[in-house]
C-alpha cells in the first residue's frame, strides 16, 4: 500500500557530473566519468540504471550536471541510451560538488518533485535494489542514506600513531544516491549556499541543519571510481559481467526412467520390443503385454512430466484389450515432439529367465527404432536375468526398466521455460 502511495509521486534524479577526477588521471585521458568501460562511458552507465530503473515511477526525470567543457562529451555518453525519455538536457554545475548539486535541484524545480535522488556519476555500479531500498525508505523519511557495511578493521589514527580500534558494527560507508524529500533538501541547500561550509555530500546538509537521517542496506559493489585503479577494476568487473551474460546456453536434457511388470504363464509365444518371439512363457495383460515397450513409453512420459501410461491408456477401457504396444511408444513420442522435445536415447532393459533375449537383441533395437523414428545407435536393449531368485526368478512374470533421454533444446542457467 505504502509502495503505491510512493510510486504515484514524482521523482527527479540529480546525477552529479562536472567534477574532474584529478585522480583517475592515470586511467583515462578526461573527467573520469567519461571513462570508457566496456565501449561505453561510466555516465552512460550510470544514467541507463536510472533509466531502466522499474522501481521508479514512470514520470521520474534525470538531471544531469556537468562541467561545461563536457558538453560534447555528454552528447556523446547518452547518444546510445535505450531510453531518453526521462532526460532533462544537462545543466551546467558550480565551483563545488554542492553548488552543481544546487544547480541540479533548481533545474528540477519546473517539473514539481515530490522526492529526489542524488547520486555521484561515477558510481557506474548502482544496483536496482538500492534505489527500491531509497523509495521505501522515503516513504517515512525525509533523508535516507545507503550504507555499506565495512569488512575491514578501522582504526582511528594520529599521523602515524594508532589510537584506537572503532566498533566497525557501528561504522558504515556512505554511498550515493541519497534520497530526499525534495523541497526538504531544496530549502538546505539554499540555507548551506548561504552559509561558508563547503558540504562533501548532501546527506551532511540534512545532518547539519539537523534533519533525521535513515539508513538503508548500501552495496559494496556500489563504489565510486576514484583513482586510476578504481577504473581499471572497473573495467574487469564490467568485462566479468558481460562475460556472465554471454554465458554459454546449456542444454536441457531432462531423463524419464520407469519400471513394468507382467505375469507370466506357460505359453509358445511372447511380445517385446514390438517382436513376437517363440517363448516357453508368455505374459499376462490388458494389452499384449510388451512389457519393454511398457517401460519404454512411461520413461518418455517420465521425461515430459505428463502421467504415466495407465493414464493416457486406462487398463479399464475395452480399445486396448490386446493393443499392439508400439501405439503406446508413438504417442508417448508424439508427447515429446508437441513439446519441442528430441528423444536423443531410450535404453531398456529386460529382467528374466527365459526366453533368451540375446540373439533378438539386434532386432528388438532394430524394432524399436523402426517404431521411434530413431537412430540405431539411440535405442539400447539389455537383458538380465534375476538369478533365480524372486518372482522373476520363479518365472512368475517378466520385468523392464528404462530410461529415456529428451533434449528441449538450450537455455541459461535460471531461464524459465
Ligand atoms: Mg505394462
Amino acid at each position: 500500500m505504502m509502495a503505491e502511495a510512493a510510486s504515484s509521486k514524482v521523482v527527479g534524479i540529480v546525477i552529479v557530473a562536472a567534477g574532474r577526477g584529478s585522480r583517475a588521471a592515470d586511467a583515462t585521458d578526461g573527467p573520469k566519468q567519461y571513462a570508457l568501460l566496456d565501449g561505453d562511458s561510466v555516465l552512460h552507465h550510470t544514467l541507463s540504471i536510472f533509466l531502466k530503473a522499474e522501481c521508479l515511477p514512470s514520470g521520474t526525470v534525470v538531471q544531469t550536471v556537468i562541467h561545461a567543457d563536457d558538453r560534447s562529451l555528454f552528447d556523446l555518453a547518452t547518444k546510445h541510451l535505450k531510453s531518453t525519455k526521462a532526460l532533462l538536457p544537462p545543466v551546467i554545475g558550480g565551483e563545488t560538488r554542492q553548488a552543481s548539486v544546487r544547480k541540479g535541484l533548481l533545474a528540477l524545480k519546473a517539473h514539481q518533485p515530490d522526492l529526489v535522488m542524488i547520486h555521484d556519476a561515477a558510481r557506474p555500479f548502482l544496483n536496482e535494489n538500492t534505489i527500491a531500498e531509497l523509495m521505501k525508505g522515503l516513504e517515512s523519511n525525509s533523508a535516507v542514506l545507503p550504507v555499506a557495511p565495512i569488512f575491514d578493521t578501522v582504526k582511528r589514527l594520529h599521523d602515524t600513531k594508532v589510537l584506537e580500534t572503532m566498533d566497525r558494527s557501528a561504522l558504515g560507508l556512505a554511498q550515493t544516491p541519497q534520497g530526499f524529500d525534495y523541497k526538504t533538501i531544496f530549502e538546505l541547500h539554499e540555507r548551506a549556499a548561504k552559509s561558508d561550509h563547503d558540504f562533501t555530500d548532501d546527506v551532511l546538509i540534512a545532518e547539519y541543519f539537523g534533519v533525521d537521517v535513515h539508513a538503508v542496506a548500501g552495496d559494496v559493489s556500489n563504489y565510486k571510481l576514484t583513482t586510476a585503479n578504481d577504473i581499471h577494476r572497473a573495467r574487469k568487473s564490467m568485462q566479468e559481467s558481460k562475460e556472465a551474460n554471454l554465458m554459454t546456453p546449456f542444454p536441457d536434457v531432462r531423463v524419464g526412467t520407469a519400471y513394468d511388470v507382467h505375469a507370466s504363464e506357460p505359453g509358445k509365444e511372447i511380445t517385446l520390443c514390438g517382436l513376437t518371439l517363440p517363448s516357453p512363457v508368455s505374459l499376462i495383460g490388458h494389452s499384449d503385454a510388451d512389457v519393454a515397450l511398457h517401460a519404454l513409453t512411461d520413461a518418455v512420459l517420465g521425461a515430459l512430466a505428463d502421467g504415466d501410461i495407465g493414464s493416457h491408456f486406462p487398463p479399464s477401457e475395452e480399445r486396448w484389450r490386446g493393443a499392439a504396444s508400439d501405439q503406446f511408444l508413438i504417442h508417448a513420442m508424439d508427447r515429446a515432439k508437441a513439446r519441442g522435445a528430441v528423444v536423443t536415447m531410450l535404453d531398456v532393459t529386460i529382467i528374466c529367465e527365459a526366453p533368451k533375449i540375446g540373439p533378438h537383441r539386434d532386432a528388438m533395437r532394430k524394432k524399436i527404432a523402426e517404431i521411434t523414428g530413431l537412430e540405431l545407435e539411440r535405442v539400447a536393449v539389455k537383458a538380465t536375468t534375476n538369478e533365480k531368485i524372486g518372482f522373476v526368478g520363479r518365472e512368475e512374470g517378466i520385468a523392464a526398466t528404462a530410461s529415456a533421454t529428451l533434449v528441449f533444446g538450450s537455455k541459461l542457467v535460471g531461464e524459465k521455460s
